[in-house]
């Protein structure tokens, strides 16, 4: 099936580049990785942005620099369960994100290395419904992409110092925000399901101890987004399509 066919919304824009920003290891696998997947089989570039390295995650004895090591491999491995083998880890304090200058010029920096048409990133907005989606990290990394989309990656007087370091300014003419609401693009992953959950299996330091009811929850997931969306029968990851061209 042609990718167009598996992006069921009315948007037309068929991505050839995209750039994931999330806040943790394991962000994008709960919420985009059945999309990467569909998108690198479909010969789409996919890069991975992480702006922490979950070193404040599970298991609470180790130490952050051991939690960074581990964290990085299981999401590297998870990465290329779907495809990516790209992965930039921006270094910032897992727990400790502030959508503040420094955060904004990191993932503009990004953008304008990795030259993307499409960013991939957490909703900025607090659902009260959904407080651990809703954790401060992911609404701070969702917010300074979206800022760093807007304006900061294509104004060039934004950090004249990116300009001095050869990073040109770019335009990202589509953002996909994951894990909010008022979802409009649904990506047919019926038959990436099984990577996805491969995927996050790969996190093992986190899912481990809920691995035996992680197929079914994922796939429950999937089935009931697709379900509200009107594709009964069809597994899928939801968007909200943010148009900045
Ligand atoms: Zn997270």
């Amino acid at each position: 099936m042609a990718l167009a066919d598996l992006l069921l919304s009315d948007d037309d824009f068929v991505p050839t580049k995209a750039l994931l920003v999330v806040a943790h290891p394991d962000d994008i696998d709960f919420g985009a990785a059945g999309t990467a997947a569909t998108l690198t089989d479909h010969g789409v570039e996919v890069v991975y942005g992480l702006v922490t390295s979950g070193q404040a995650g599970e298991p609470a004895e180790l130490s952050p620099a051991e939690l960074t090591e581990i964290r990085q491999k299981e999401q590297t491995e998870a990465a290329a369960i779907v495809g990516v083998t790209e992965l930039h880890w921006l270094g910032f304090p897992d727990g400790h994100l502030v959508a503040d200058l420094e955060l904004r010029k990191a993932i503009a920096r990004l953008i304008r290395m990795v030259k993307p048409d499409l960013v991939i990133t957490q909703t900025p907005v607090r659902d009260l419904d959904r407080i651990y989606a809703a954790h401060p990290d992911h609404l701070a990394a969702g917010e300074a992409a979206v800022c760093a989309v807007y304006p900061d990656a294509r104004n060039g007087h934004s950090f004249p110092e990116l300009l001095a370091e050869g990073h040109l300014p770019h335009a990202v003419p589509r953002v996909w925000l994951m894990a909010g609401a008022d979802n409009d693009l649904h990506v047919d992953i019926t038959a990436n399901l099984d990577r996805k959950i491969e995927a996050l299996r790969a996190h093992h330091s986190q899912n481990d101890d809920r691995a035996d009811a992680l197929p079914s929850m994922i796939r429950d997931w999937a089935q009931t987004n697709a379900r509200a969306a009107g594709h009964t029968g069809r597994a899928v990851e939801s968007f909200r399509v943010v148009h900045t061209e």
